[in-house]
Formats: C-alpha cells, structure tokens, sequence
C-alpha cells in the first residue's frame, strides 16, 4: 500500500483524501515509478477542489506532473533506477497522477531528467516552468529578437509567468510583467522584469488598435487582457496564448492580425509532441537561473496540499509550488 491523494464521485458531490491505496489498482502503463516530487499547479487546484470539470473518471489520483525514479519498466528506453519527468497527457485528469508515492504511466509520455537539473529542480519548474519554456520558444520560433522590443508578460508573478519572466530576461529579452499584486512589484524586478504594469491596464474593455507597444507577450489571463495585449503588439509582432486566468473568451477584433500581420501563437503543454518537450527540458536546465528558481519556489508538504488547493485558485500564490511526495 502506499500514500495517495484520491477523488472520488460517489454522489453529485466529490470528496478528497489523503489515503492509502494498492498497487494493483494503478492504471495501466509500462513503467512503475516512486515519485519523489510533484507540484501543485492551477489544474490541480482546478481538480482538487472541483471548481471546473478537469477531472474525466473517478476515483482519480490529482496531479498533472511528478519527478521521480523508475522502479519497473517494460519500456526499452527506461530502467530501475533512472530519473524522470512526466508532464501532462491527460496524467491526473484521465489517467492517476503524481500526488501518490507510485504512478504507472507509459514511458512514451516520459522524459529522462535533463542533466543540470535535481529532481526537485524539474518540478520546482514543473508544468507551469515547462509551458513558460513552450511560449519563449514559440515565440523566439516566429523569428523574435530581444532587439525588437520589450515582451509582455500577464499573470506574471503567477507560476507560468515567474518562469517566463525569468527565462526570458536570461535571453537578453526585455520584459514588461504585468500583475494585480502590485506588492510583488520588487520579486518581479528580481526576476528580471524592467516594466510593471498593473493589471487593471489591460482588464478593461480598449480599443481595436491601440498604440503599437510591445514585440511580443506571453499570455495565462485570455479574455480582455489578451484582447488588449494584441491590440498594442508592434508590427509582425506575436503573443504566445497558454491560459484562462482571466477567463476563456476573447473580445478581440481581427484588427491587430490584418492591419499589423500580428501572430497568435497557441502553446499546449498536454499532448505537446516529445522533441519539443525535450527541447523545453534541455533549455531550461540550460538557461533558467537556479537562484531565480529558488526564488519562486515554496514547499507544500504532501499532507497539506488539500488544504492549500483552494488557496491556490484565490491568485495569492507567488511563483511555484513544489510538494515532496518522498525522502530522495
Ligand atoms: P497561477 O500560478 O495561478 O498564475 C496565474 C496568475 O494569473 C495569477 O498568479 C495572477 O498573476 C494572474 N491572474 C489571476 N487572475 C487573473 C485575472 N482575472 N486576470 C488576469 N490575470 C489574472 O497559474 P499558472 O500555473 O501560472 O497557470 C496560468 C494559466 O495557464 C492557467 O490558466 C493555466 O490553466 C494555464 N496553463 C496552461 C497550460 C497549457 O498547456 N496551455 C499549461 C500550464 C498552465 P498576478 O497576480 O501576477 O496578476
């Protein structure tokens, strides 16, 4: 037996605990592996607490990605002992996830842990980390140069965004962080930010074409705050779309695409295909600060990852939360 958060729907309501289950109920997969840490994400909270049907089937073990060492495998590529990663996948929405001691996954969706980083490193990162590496690539792919202009960040001192911020001041990029806590204004220049912009700048309903601002963005809200960011991207320019912090809609016009040839770019973390993942993985064991990361990070210990989901989703986090499943 060993430890695990499970849902369960056994009426219209669902319930979560912290229990024990056995390993014969893991899903199928061909390899088996002790995770040693995984992470509270948005979905997660999303999941946990049941505000948004992300969950697929019940019973279900949370967690969209752990860190941690292979302890059986049928997978040519993966054997006792070897470090690694999983993201996405449908992982703790359709299939059992990293909030458990064991997960049984296919070794297809796995990653080997990229030299440079521990293991708490990668979920220090974790999906959040991993899909800010997906939009800078995104956009570094449509051809943006830091000598372009500053790039725009919403949800900035969120998870996504802190690793975005990060990454991309590491890359030579200038960033313009935007954020409703302005009290976070110091981490986010710590980060590298050389802007910040209050979130209430970009809430309200703008104009089709505002003036030309920023090269590019990296977006988490959606809705007006990404209808407001397109609007003021410089010419050719592209913003890099990964979130609904701020809702699923977008009250934007075609203005910005046929009057400036601006780019939407839309970045998917889930079935995101394995070269790119492990592109993602090599640039940011390569180029994200580690200090920074430090930074970001604050521990949930296992037992209290329950509790702290609803708190999560009421945006006073800072950065990433990283959750020791078991000693290393
Ligand atoms: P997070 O840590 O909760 O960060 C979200 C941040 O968005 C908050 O910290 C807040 O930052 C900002 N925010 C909150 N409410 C907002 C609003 N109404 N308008 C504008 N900004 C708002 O979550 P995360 O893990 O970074 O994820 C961010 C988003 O990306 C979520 O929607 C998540 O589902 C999505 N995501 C998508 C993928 C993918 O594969 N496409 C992967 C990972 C995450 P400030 O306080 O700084 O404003």
């Amino acid at each position: 037996m060993f430890d695990a958060i499970l849902i369960e729907k056994p009426e219209a309501n669902q319930t979560v605990s912290l229990t024990q289950v056995n390993p014969d109920q893991l899903p199928e997969g061909d390899v088996r592996v002790d995770v040693v840490y995984s992470t509270l994400n948005y979905k997660d909270a999303l999941a946990i607490t049941g505000i948004s049907p992300v969950v697929r089937s019940f019973p279900m073990v949370p967690g969209i990605d752990f860190s941690g060492i292979v302890r059986e495998s049928a997978h040519p590529e993966y054997k006792p002992g070897d470090r690694v990663i999983l993201n996405g996948w449908g992982v703790g929405e359709k299939h059992w996830g990293g909030l458990a001691k064991q997960a049984r996954v296919k070794g297809d969706w796995l990653v080997p842990l990229p030299d440079g980083l521990s293991l708490r490193q990668s979920m220090a990162i974790g999906t959040a980390g991993y899909t800010a590496m997906l939009c800078v690539q995104a956009l570094e792919r449509h051809g943006l140069r830091p000598e372009d202009g500053e790039i725009v960040v919403s949800g900035a001192a969120g998870g996504v965004g802190s690793v975005a911020t990060a990454l991309l001041a590491a890359r030579g990029f200038e960033v313009a962080a935007v954020t409703g806590r302005m009290s976070e204004a110091a981490y986010l220049k710590s980060l590298g930010a050389a802007t910040i912009i209050e979130r209430e700048e970009l809430s309200g309903k703008g104009r089709p074409l505002a003036k030309e601002r920023w090269a590019g963005g990296i977006d988490v809200a959606g809705s007006q705050v990404l209808a407001n960011m397109l609007s003021a991207i410089k010419y050719q320019g592209a913003v890099a779309a990964c979130g609904l912090a701020a809702g699923m809609d977008l009250p934007a016009t075609v203005a910005p695409f046929i009057l400036r040839g601006v780019s939407l770019i839309g970045v998917d973390s889930v079935m995101c295909p394995l070269p790119d993942r492990q592109a993602a993985w090599a640039g940011l064991a390569r180029d994200l600060d580690k200090s920074k990361l430090d930074a970001m990070t604050v521990e949930v210990p296992f037992s209290n990852v329950i509790e702290t989901a609803p708190k999560f989703l009421k945006g006073n986090v800072r950065g990433r939360i990283v959750v020791p499943v078991a000693a290393e």
